[in-house]
């Protein structure tokens, strides 16, 4: 049903209401009006009648003289303006004003004179045959010494009484106008000052259901719409201080969520999503807000998850279980925490899953084992041959004492390996203690005496291999560096660089400043290393090609200990190289002033 205006309600109320009244009023006024008006004529013609009344009486007795009684009626008539007729008893007519009495028909049936002669008098309005228009009629019985001689009537035309009373009316009408146009006035005024201001109060609602909670409404007089505005503006107030409240809950929550490493999972009992974290969205590769409201079926196409979703709902449990999600080449291990969510009454109303990315730790755990592996073998080569030759020595080749010498010559190099592989996990360990427990000392040094001092102790062997060392330091380059390991480091590239060059190749040893980095680089032109060992070659016992590097005295180690070295500067390690074509291996470190500018950020 269409809504009408409060204004046009009240108004049209009103006006009709006053319409009725009036109408009734008006109604009543002139229907009493008239009854008085015609009481006023009917006794003004019986006033007439009784004038006429003995004059009459006189001409009927002498009943031959009907004539002048009817010229008496003519005279009469004329003079009062009114219409005089004498009838006889048997009502024929005797005399009358207006016309013939010979040609007037019989008058014993009018309402009138049947009163009159009944009662006395009568009166009546009707219509007139005789004059063919309406008439008010007063009759009196004429009577001498008690004998009835006839009736004498008198009447004036309805006419001048409706045109009497039309007059009146109109001024009625104009009255009744001019009351409607002021009263409609009135009552538009009035329905205007009831409804603006409950149109007032419905803005300020609209308002503040849009979300103004700031918005208040103005407050009128009138005692119950201005508490209305009253408890309205009460009711703002209280919903912007919760919703404040609440904006403020939600996020810190969302900010506590959003800033943990964990994944935080949240489905209700029909396994819609209704909350997820940005830890999680990464887990998954999932648009944050695309998956709201989703099943967990649509949204994660992943069974592991869906299922252990699935049972954390059923059982009612805390469960846990392992995740295995595909990510680029390999996969994330993901560690899966699931609970039941709970409302205030206890009532479990879906599943809460913390997720903890464990890929990082599984690898730890892998290269950990690896090492401890990688570490026996690489002992027990030297020690299996050092025992051997003992056993060979024992046996009675001591005896042959240039087999000895040679015998002993092997063991002597194989302790020599055992050694060095001991020195370099050594380092290694001193290293990493050193990065974990914060005390590697950086100092600011020039770069390029490092750089020397490092080629320096590999000039003999490199002068053995017949390999030229070209070294080229930006003037002045400095940086912040613990000295002696920065020199490890770089021997060992270096060392490196001639191991896999040929004889009469060509090394370069370089520093400059690249952007906010300093850049150490040892190039050579030797073997290079294939496309698919690159990624591997800093792992600790890690070697392309295991026999030539021992056989070059090599522990593995050497670039582990490097990319360590950087790490303890706060650098980083890099190679490139291609095989027969040669490498090139860097390490980067902050330059001075972007160490200042980090410690002061
Ligand atoms: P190693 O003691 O065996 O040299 P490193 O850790 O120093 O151990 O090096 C690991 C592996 O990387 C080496 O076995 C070798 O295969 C490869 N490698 C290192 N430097 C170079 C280089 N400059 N040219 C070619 N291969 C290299």
């Amino acid at each position: 049903m269409p809504r009408r205006r409060l204004i046009w309600q009240i108004f049209t109320t009103n006006l009709v209401v006053l319409l009725a009244a009036l109408a009734a009023v008006a109604l009543y006024a002139t229907g009493s009006l008239r009854t008085f008006y015609l009481d006023h004529v009917t006794t003004e013609l019986e006033a007439r009648a009784r004038l006429l009344e003995s004059g009459v009486n006189a001409l009927l007795n002498n009943s031959n003289n009907t004539e002048a009684l009817d010229r008496f009626c003519k005279d009469m008539g004329r003079d009062s303006a009114t219409r005089v007729t004498v009838v006889n008893t048997a009502g024929q007519v005797l005399g009358d004003s207006d016309e013939d009495p010979a040609h007037m028909e019989n008058h014993a049936g009018r309402q009138e004179i049947v009163e009159a002669l009944a009662s006395g008098r009568g009166a009546s309005s009707r219509h007139s045959p005789t004059l063919g228009k309406d008439m008010v009629y007063v009759a009196l019985r004429l009577e001498t010494r008690g004998e009835t001689q006839g009736v004498l009537r008198v009447s004036v035309p309805l006419t001048s009484v409706n045109e009497a009373l039309a007059v009146i009316y109109l001024h009625i009408a104009a009255g009744g106008i001019v009351v409607i146009v002021l009263a409609a006035g009135m009552s538009w005024w009035m329905s205007r000052r009831l409804s603006s201001p409950l149109e007032e109060m419905k803005d300020c609602a609209v308002h503040i259901a849009a979300g103004e909670l700031d918005y208040r409404c103005a407050v009128p007089d009138s005692e119950e719409i201005g508490g209305l505005a009253e408890a309205m503006n009460r009711m703002a107030a209280q919903l912007h201080d919760r919703l404040t409240v609440e904006v403020k809950h939600r996020n810190e929550m969302e900010a506590v969520l959003s800033s943990m490493t964990e994944g935080v999972l949240a489905v209700d009992s029909d396994e819609k999503i209704i909350n997820v974290n940005l830890a999680a969205t990464r887990f998954f590769g999932l648009e944050p807000h695309a998956v709201l409201g989703r099943t967990i079926q649509e949204a994660v196409r992943i069974a592991d998850l869906q299922q252990f979703i699935q049972r954390t709902l059923a059982r009612g449990v805390p469960m846990e279980s392992e995740i295995f999600v595909p990510h680029g080449d390999g996969e994330r291990h993901i560690q899966a925490h699931g609970n039941v969510l709970r409302d205030a009454k206890g009532k479990a109303i879906g599943a809460l899953v913390v997720l903890n990315d464990v890929t990082h730790l599984t690898r730890l755990e892998a290269v950990r084992r690896d090492f401890v592996a990688n570490v026996s073998h690489e002992l027990k080569t030297p020690i299996t041959s050092v025992k051997g030759f003992v056993e060979t020595l024992q046996a009675g080749a001591i005896k042959d004492p240039q087999e000895a010498e040679r015998f002993l010559a092997i063991i002597a190099r194989q302790a020599d390996r055992l050694n060095a592989i001991i020195e370099d996990l050594l380092t290694l360990a001193k290293i990493e203690q050193g990065e974990q427990k914060g005390d590697i000392v950086l100092e600011k040094c020039g770069l390029e005496e490092v750089l020397r001092a490092a080629v320096q102790v590999c000039e003999v062997k490199a002068a053995e291999k017949g390999v030229r060392i070209d070294t080229q330091c930006e003037p002045g380059l400095r940086a912040e560096i613990n000295a002696p390991l920065l020199e490890q480091a770089l021997v060992n590239l270096i060392d490196n660089a001639i191991k896999y060059s040929d004889a009469g190749s060509r090394v370069e040893a370089l520093a400059s400043r690249n952007g906010g980095e300093v850049v150490l680089r040892v190039r050579d032109y030797g073997s290079g290393i294939e496309k698919e060992h690159l990624d591997r070659i800093f792992e600790r016992f890690y070697r392309v090609d295991k026999a030539r590097s021992r056989k070059q005295g090599g522990t593995g180690l050497g670039l582990a200990i490097v990319k360590h070295i950087a790490q303890a500067h706060g650098g980083r390690v890099s190679v490139e190289s291609a095989p027969a074509k040669g490498s090139t291996f860097s390490i980067f470190l902050m330059a001075p002033a972007s160490v200042l500018q980090a410690r002061v950020g």
